[in-house]
């Protein structure tokens, strides 16, 4: 039986499977987690740089769950990196959200250039975990070299790696690392709608003929069998829908198990060649705009 829930390097327990809103209209954001937390998700991923966590926010008040039952993940966006531009920009996602604490704050990308920036935003993380404003800190896009040299010069190992990991880019080493630190890794992408969004569209995980081959076996689709294939092999995973079927598609992955055959090839589909911006290029100079304060 595969866990529903994963538990932190600190004890908090995370939702395994969670839903994302990357690229999700602001105006659409509060009706699409509505679906979800309709569907039956309790992990929320969104980030001060999608322009949606009032959307967010909206939703989990219109639900009429109780805060404690939702857990919601947020991200520093790299213009904010700095010590007390970090604190501030907790103080702008809260703000949004509508809520006194973040289950798990975490640093959007490495500035690999501008370290430093990097490792005082994280110290940023740690004070506002020890003031208990959030309840987990980790990162995300970060490379073995980042994790390493964060380690170094801070205190808390992060909870979480939020990385890009689909059958075409599954990132072992990265896992690795996340692994031998005690990090869990989280999938982005998990379906790879990269692949398709951003690809060159000759070829998508949601038609590979051995992830539909492996579907028809179970009367499962492409997602749920790439949902599958995460939960199975141990991570957290956050796919995006703004489709109410999609949405309960895929939350439907927890009645079938696929064999360790199965599991090793859709690992084996992996090309190495990944989807998103390549982590040791990202520069505020490319890549920084301005978060608002509402
Ligand atoms: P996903 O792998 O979740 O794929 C989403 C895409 O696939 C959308 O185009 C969606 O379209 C489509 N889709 C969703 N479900 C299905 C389905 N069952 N069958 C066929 N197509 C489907 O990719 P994302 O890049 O959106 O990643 C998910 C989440 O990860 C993001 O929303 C975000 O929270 C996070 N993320 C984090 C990043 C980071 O740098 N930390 C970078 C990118 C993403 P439609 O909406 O029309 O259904």
């Amino acid at each position: 039986m595969t866990s529903t829930t994963l538990t932190l390097n600190n004890g908090v327990t995370i939702p395994a499977l969670g839903f994302g809103v990357f690229q999700t209209p602001p105006e659409a954001t509060m009706l699409a987690v509505e679906a979800a937390l309709e569907t039956g998700y309790r992990l929320i991923d969104t980030a001060a740089a999608y322009g949606n966590e009032r959307g967010v926010g909206d939703a989990i008040r219109n639900s009429g769950l109780a805060r404690d039952d939702v857990f919601i993940e947020t991200k520093v966006w790299i213009s904010d990196y700095g010590y007390d531009e970090t604190l501030h920009a907790f103080e702008k996602s809260a703000r949004k959200l509508g809520v006194d604490t973040i289950d798990l704050f975490i640093l959007h990308q490495a500035l690999p250039s501008e370290f430093d920036m990097t490792v005082d935003a994280y110290r940023a993380l740690e004070r506002l975990l020890g003031d208990g404003r959030v309840r987990a800190i980790g990162v995300s896009n970060f490379m073995p070299d980042h994790l390493a040299k964060l380690l170094e010069r801070t205190e808390v190992v992060p909870a979480v790696n939020q990385v890009e990991v689909h059958p075409y880019f599954s990132q072992p080493a990265v896992r690795a690392a996340d692994a031998e630190h005690g990090i869990l890794t989280q999938a982005w992408s998990p379906i790879g709608g990269i692949t398709s969004y951003r690809g060159d569209s000759t070829r998508s995980t949601f038609t590979d003929p051995v992830i539909v081959g492996i579907g028809e076996q179970y009367g499962k689709s492409p997602a749920q069998v790439m949902l599958r294939w995460h939960l199975q092999e141990g991570r957290s995973a956050i796919p995006k829908s703004v489709r109410p079927e999609r949405i309960a598609e895929n939350f439907d992955v927890f009645d079938f198990e696929l064999t360790s055959e199965e599991l090793a090839a859709i690992d084996a589909l992996d090309t190495g060649v990944r989807g998103g911006p390549e982590p040791e290029v990202v520069t505020l100079e490319t890549f920084g705009r301005a978060i608002p304060e509402d």
